[in-house]
């Protein structure tokens, strides 16, 4: 018999999960948030560069030219690194990625996940001031800064693309970039600054403030193993440290372990994940960062975080749960020592992460395909931060019958011929 009753139970207390028990609750459902880890936030969401990036309306795709295969097959280009051992396994992934990587697909994709992202910071906003936590989101956008003509090039043809998209851009040239960022190195000739998206100084306190309020609001949080999934008499329950629960509803929000559980229950997706790595430095003297840099041309970003400058690195293609690699945050540091002012590593190895991915580099928002009462809420790759309470607002209407306020075709499971 279970001991204990809610109307849902969210697997996975990410910034997904959380925002999905957020949107859950203010619609009056009873919910429990579950998750093996004490706190929320301690995957994924932890170590991010911490931007609500809500100019990424146009997903990063695979490079189809045959030049740029071959420097990212070979390990030439930093933005990427592929793991050579793994590739027998995630090679259809990264095919079907290849295959959903043309102009057209992607513009596809851009176009559905626009109302998305325009509408990702209010939400921000709102439960950062409903969890007293508005000071973790800072404004003043971020930058996409390049070392050469080719790189300028690059930029300037990124922000066309995206101009009918509504995405606003400002060009910087080298005085422009040091007026907001004086400690940019001059290898840096100028840079794209994408003024309107929001940053936080540390994503895991922004969520672990969100999961606070969730709890001040009346949610429950939980210790268990979303693996325990089991259907019941009256729809699903869980196993947690405190017992059974059992919930007419039970939403997958598990980030890069999510693909695991749904396979349990019959779905094969082409799920893989891009790894990414972070590292803090100490800043030398009293310089530093007031918002997140790119090298555009290197793929690598700094941020200044509470912690220190925190380096994050582009996509590492490897199994999950292959050990971590200190190779790529090793290929882009001598980079970053030119750009950024940069001193001493401040973490004993690197962190590792890992994006959830589909093909598409859309998210699943939805029902589970012939299980009524299970719902997809993962695979929010590069933009989970930023994604995370606006589909958890789509995933609650969902659940509770509303009217979706963006059609949810494009994102259901269904799409993968499911
Ligand atoms: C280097 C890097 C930089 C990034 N930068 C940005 C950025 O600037 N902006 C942005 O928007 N996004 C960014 N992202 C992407 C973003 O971090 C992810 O998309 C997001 O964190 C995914 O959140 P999630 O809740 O789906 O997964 P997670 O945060 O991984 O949460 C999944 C949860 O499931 C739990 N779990 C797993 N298995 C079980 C189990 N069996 N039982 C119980 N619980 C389980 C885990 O403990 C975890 O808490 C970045 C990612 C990386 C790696």
């Amino acid at each position: 018999m279970p001991s204990q009753s809610v109307d849902v139970i969210v697997l996975g207390a990410g910034i997904v999960g959380v925002s999905a028990a957020l949107a859950l609750q203010a619609r009056g459902r009873s919910v429990a948030l579950v998750d093996r880890l004490q706190e929320a936030a301690g995957e994924t969401s932890f170590g991010n560069s911490g931007i609500v990036q809500t100019e990424g309306v146009l997903p990063y795709v695979f490079p189809r030219a045959v030049g740029e295969v071959a420097r990212a097959a070979f390990n030439r280009d930093p933005r990427a690194h592929m793991r050579y051992g793994a590739l027998p396994s995630i090679a259809p992934a990264i095919w079907r990625y290849f295959q959903a990587s043309t102009q057209a697909k992607q513009h596809a994709t851009g176009k559905v996940m626009a109302p998305l992202m325009f509408a990702a910071a209010a939400e921000h906003l709102k439960l950062a001031k409903d969890a007293g936590a508005s000071a973790l989101l800072r404004s003043g956008g971020w930058i996409k800064a390049y070392r050469s003509a080719r790189g300028k090039d690059l930029a300037q043809a990124e922000v066309e693309e995206l101009k009918p998209f509504g995405v606003k851009a400002i060009f910087l040239d080298r005085a422009g970039l040091t007026e907001l960022e004086p400690h940019v190195g001059e290898k840096a000739i100028g840079g794209v600054h994408y003024a309107e998206p929001l940053s936080t100084s540390d994503p895991a306190k922004l969520i672990q403030s969100y999961a606070a309020l969730f709890v001040q609001r009346g949610g429950r949080m939980e210790r268990g193993d979303a693996l325990s999934l089991e259907p019941s008499a009256s729809g699903w329950m869980v196993t947690t440290e405190k017992g059974r629960l059992a919930a007419r509803d039970v939403v997958i929000a598990l980030g890069p372990w999510s693909d695991e559980l749904a396979r349990r229950f019959g779905l094969r997706l082409p799920f893989f994940v891009k790894r990414g790595y972070h590292m803090h430095y100490e800043a030398k003297g009293n310089a530093g960062l007031t918002r997140p840099v790119l090298d555009l041309e290197r793929g690598y970003l700094v941020t200044p975080m509470a912690r220190g400058l925190r380096l994050t690195t582009g996509a590492e293609f490897g199994r999950r749960d292959d050990p971590p690699s200190p190779a790529h945050l090793e290929r882009v540091e001598p980079y970053a020592r030119e750009l950024f002012p940069i001193g001493a590593r401040k973490d004993s190895a690197p962190w590792l992460g890992r994006r959830p991915c589909l093909p598409d580099m859309r998210p699943i928002i939805g029902p589970f395909p012939g299980k009524p009462g299970l719902w997809l809420d993962f695979g929010h790759h590069h933009l989970g931060l930023t994604l995370g309470p606006i589909t958890g607002r789509l995933l609650a209407e969902l659940v509770t019958g509303e009217t979706p306020f963006v059609d949810p075709a494009p994102f259901k499971a269904e799409r993968f011929g499911a």
